[in-house]
């Protein structure tokens, strides 16, 4: 069987890259340019011709998928801007952004973060409804951004929506807080395609499944030269248990969840395996989380040459967490047990360590 996967060269993308050709796929990854072509060939390299990458360029453009999904048996739609970095009105970060960010980098239009997330998911299933007649089964990777915003209280699942964020974006535009641009560009492009589905009802022969993680996070495969140029949640994570770049207020006050990017990748590969996941959202999220978890998890290990903030140990487990995903659905339908933290934590600080940083 051949899948697609659009932007292969991503954080996550590499590990479902890997785990589809570990599960005996054909895979074809595109990339954005052919510099980034190289590292993944060299990576897959033992996988011979059961691995190719193709360059689609600007995924925006209408059409743009037409020649990469040719010839395939699904698709696997990961390629969508992750950043807290979209045009920002006065020139520095709002108060409420999760990560710090270089001055220097601000001047990104919003048009460059919806924009590729909802017209490059509306491109890819035009794509594959004109030029792919043997495809099953359209995955895309959605986020718990797009099911819940961080003010929701309560148990959610997948019937859930934040919708609140594409409201703030629609009232304040460039003045959005830059978490609302990132969330409404994913509840966006998600709903696209659950639409793009409803309306093309008559002449589609696939379902979609839509994955909902929350922050990811796990050991790195992707092409990353410095910690500085860590994907936005790795990044995240990196400096606040490493980097000690974090004030006591950002790391005491955030609540979140979080799962490992193998669970993430498993959950493409059994997304497209099981019959039942037709037609369905699932939230794949391992739990909930504050950073003095995350302290506690990695003080364990005892890892030499590490130096993970101590904080308030134990203080994390006395949180009330405004929300919590209900992962019933991708427990029992997709069978993902999902990685413990203690293992993300060190397979991440290993990771981190043999890198040098
Ligand atoms: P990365 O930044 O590592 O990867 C993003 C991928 O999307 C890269 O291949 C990148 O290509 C591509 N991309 C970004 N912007 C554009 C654009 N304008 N046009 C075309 N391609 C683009 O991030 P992740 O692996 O973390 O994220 C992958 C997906 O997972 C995204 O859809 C993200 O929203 C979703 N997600 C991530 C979470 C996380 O915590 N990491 C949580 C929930 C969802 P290039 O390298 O050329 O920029």
């Amino acid at each position: 069987s051949k899948v697609l996967v659009s932007g292969a060269n991503g954080f996550i993308a590499v590990w479902v890259v890997r785990l589809f050709l570990e599960a005996g796929y054909t895979v074809r990854g595109t990339v954005r340019s052919e510099s980034k072509a190289g590292y993944l060939r060299t990576m897959f390299e033992n996988y011979g011709q059961k691995f190719e990458v193709v360059v689609v360029e600007d995924i925006t453009k209408p059409g743009a998928f037409d020649t990469a999904v040719k010839g395939m048996d699904a698709i696997a739609h990961t390629a969508s801007p992750f950043h807290f970095e979209a045009d920002d009105p006065n020139g520095v970060h709002p108060k409420n952004s999760v990560i710090l960010l270089p001055t220097d980098r601000c001047h990104i239009l919003i048009e460059e973060l919806i924009e590729p997330a909802v017209h490059g998911t509306v491109g890819i299933l035009e794509s594959t409804l004109k030029n792919a007649p043997d495809v099953k089964r359209v995955v895309v990777l959605s986020s718990c951004a797009s099911v819940s915003n961080p003010s929701d209280f309560g148990i959610l699942n997948e019937s859930n929506w934040n919708l609140e964020n594409i409201e703030e974006v629609k009232n304040l535009g460039k003045k959005a807080s830059q978490p609302a641009k990132y969330r409404a560009s994913k509840t966006l492009a998600e709903r696209a395609a659950w639409d793009f589905v409803a309306k093309n009802k008559g002449e589609i022969k696939w379902d979609l499944v839509t994955l909902c993680p929350p922050f990811v996070f796990g050991p790195v495969l992707h092409d990353v030269s410095s910690p500085a140029a860590l994907n936005t949640s790795v990044k995240d994570v990196y400096e606040s248990l490493l980097g000690g770049t974090k004030t006591p207020e950002q790391l005491q006050n955030f609540q979140g969840s979080w799962v490992d990017v193998r669970d993430v990748a498993l959950a493409h590969v059994r997304a497209l395996e099981r019959p039942e996941a037709a037609g369905k959202r699932f939230i794949i999220s391992s739990s909930n989380f504050v950073w003095q978890d995350w302290f506690d998890a990695a003080n364990t290990l005892s890892i030499p040459g590490v130096n993970v903030p101590k904080g308030e140990p134990g203080a994390g487990a006395k949180v009330t967490h405004r929300h919590v995903y209900d992962t019933t659905r991708a427990k029992e339908e997709l069978g993902i047990k999902f990685i413990d933290m203690k293992t993300t934590a060190k397979d991440m600080i290993d990771d981190f360590k043999k890198r040098g940083w």
